[in-house]
Order: structure tokens, then sequence, then C-alpha cells
């Protein structure tokens, strides 16, 4: 399907960012990985994405909090066919009491990044006469937690932004949407079971149904095997009038 391309997926060294540049690869597509960290492993995972699916695969670190090294990432890059916008941490706390430094830190990462990224690579997707950018927002993203103003601010920012960039390129071989996930089983997700297994005397299936899939309606994670399914369906020639537009991929949350 994505024979050719370039994808470029920032934050791709865990989680959901590397379940969909796996995916991406399986699709054909040569992968650009990324995070703030250099180590070896950092650089095994590519090696590993390129030698299980024929494809070219590379690690840029990039530290996604600053503007400068957001470009650089595109830059460097080369190519930069599709352009999934994943990176985002998350913070929890009331807003009286919320860090600022947390608040900066999640706008710069999970909102400012994508501005950035956004605007290195659209150049490049025109001078392609193709492109996709897709951002990995969040059911945050159309609703709200308490306790999480950041993080929702951000993401609600995100879909914002998605429909903005579809209307500067709707007339373009070019689209943009963001993903809205909801809880998804990532290894941040899983190391959390133990500790609530053991602050609610519950074992790991009503931990996960009663106390994190609460909001889940399905009471089923999503999978990033999932998110990379829609990611490369939204990269897909039959997505190619779907523009900025939100996909949830939630067990139902939003319908609630
Ligand atoms: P994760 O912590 O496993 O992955 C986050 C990725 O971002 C990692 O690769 C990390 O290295 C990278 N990252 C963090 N700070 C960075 C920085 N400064 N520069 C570059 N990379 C950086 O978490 P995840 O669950 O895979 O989350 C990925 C995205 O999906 C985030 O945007 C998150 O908000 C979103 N999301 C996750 C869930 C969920 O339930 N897991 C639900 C909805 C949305």
């Amino acid at each position: 399907v994505l024979n050719g391309k370039t994808a470029v997926v920032t934050g791709s060294n865990s989680g959901i960012g590397l379940g969909v540049a796996r995916e991406i690869a399986r699709a054909g597509a040569n992968v650009v990985l990324n995070s703030f960290t250099d180590r070896e492993e950092d650089h095994a995972l590519a090696a590993e994405i390129a030698k299980e699916f024929g494809v070219e695969a590379r690690y840029i670190q990039a530290d996604m909090s600053d503007g400068e090294q957001c470009r650089a990432l595109i830059e460097k890059a080369g190519d930069c066919d599709v352009l999934v916008n994943n990176a985002g941490i998350q913070h929890v706390a009331p807003i009286d009491e919320f860090p600022m430094d947390k608040w900066n830190a999640i706008i710069a990462i999970n909102l400012n990044s994508v501005f950035h990224t956004t605007a290195a690579a659209l150049p490049k997707m025109r001078t392609a006469g193709w492109g996709r950018v897709i951002n990995i927002a969040s059911a945050h993203g159309l609703t709200a937690s308490p306790f999480k103003s950041a993080y929702v601010a951000a993401k609600h920012g995100v879909v914002g932004m998605t429909k903005t960039v579809a209307l500067e390129t709707a007339e373009e071989p070019i689209t943009c949407n963001a993903i809205c996930p909801g809880y998804v089983l990532t290894p941040l997700v899983e190391a959390q079971i133990p500790d609530t297994m053991e602050k609610y005397n519950m074992g790991r299936e009503e931990v996960i149904k009663k106390v994190m899939l609460e909001r889940q309606p399905s009471r089923e994670f999503a999978t990033v095997e999932q998110l990379g399914g829609t990611t490369v369906f939204l990269a897909s020639d039959a997505a190619a009038q779907i523009t900025g537009t939100t996909i949830s991929v939630d067990g139902g949350w939003t319908a609630l």
C-alpha cells in the first residue's frame, strides 16, 4: 500500500509510536523513528524493523519539546511523505496545583511540536505531490477528564490544528487527520496494572475492566497494532477524501 513512501513517526521508540511505525513498515514504507534519547537500543529498533519488513528504517534523535529540533528532524529525514505526530507526555494534577514546568512541557511536546513538524513537512509533501499528516490526538481531544488540564488543552489544540491544516491543503493531494485513541495497552499502561491490583485488592482482569477501562464501554484496551492499522488506512488511497476530521479508536468512549 505504501511502497516507496517515507514516514516520519515522532516519539516512536515505544508504545503507540513504535506500533504505528511497525505497521507502516509492514505496509511497505520506509520509516524514520524518533525520540529524545540516543541509545544503542533506539537504533536497534530501527534495524529490527528494516530486517523484519525489508524497508529502510532509521532512528533520528530529536527532542520534540524544542521547536528547532522538531524542524531539524524533518530536514534530516530527507523525504517525508507521511508525518505521524505521536510524541506525547501526561501529568495529572488539579489546575491550581499544576506545576508550571509540566504545563509548559506538555504544551511543547503534545501541541507545539505538531506545529513545527507540520510546517517543516508540508513543503516536502508539496514537492512530492502527495502527503499525509496524521496526528495521534486522544479521546481527550474530544472530551475532558478532571486533573488533565494541560493534556486536554493540548489534545483539543491538536484536533483544531488538524482541521486548519486540512483546509490549507484541501485543494492539494495532501490530507490531515487526527486519530483519537481511548485507553491503549502500552508498556506505560501495563506498568500501572500491578500497583493498581494491590491498591484495590483486585485481580488483573478486574482492575482492567472496573478501574482502568471504566470509561471505555467495550471494556477492552485498543492495541498499538489497531492504531497502526488505522494510520495505514488514513495514509492509503482509500482515505484520499478524508481530511480535517478525527477517527476515534476508543471502544465507544466518545459515544457515552
Ligand atoms: P509512551 O510513553 O509509550 O510513548 C510516548 C513516546 O513519546 C515515547 O516514544 C517517548 O520516547 C516519546 N517522547 C516523550 N517525550 C519526547 C520528547 N521530548 N521528544 C521526542 N519524543 C518524546 O506513550 P503512548 O501511550 O505510546 O503515547 C503515544 C501518544 O499516544 C501520545 O501522544 C499520547 O498522548 C497518545 N495517547 C495514548 C493513549 C494511551 O492510552 N496509551 C491514549 C490516547 C492517546
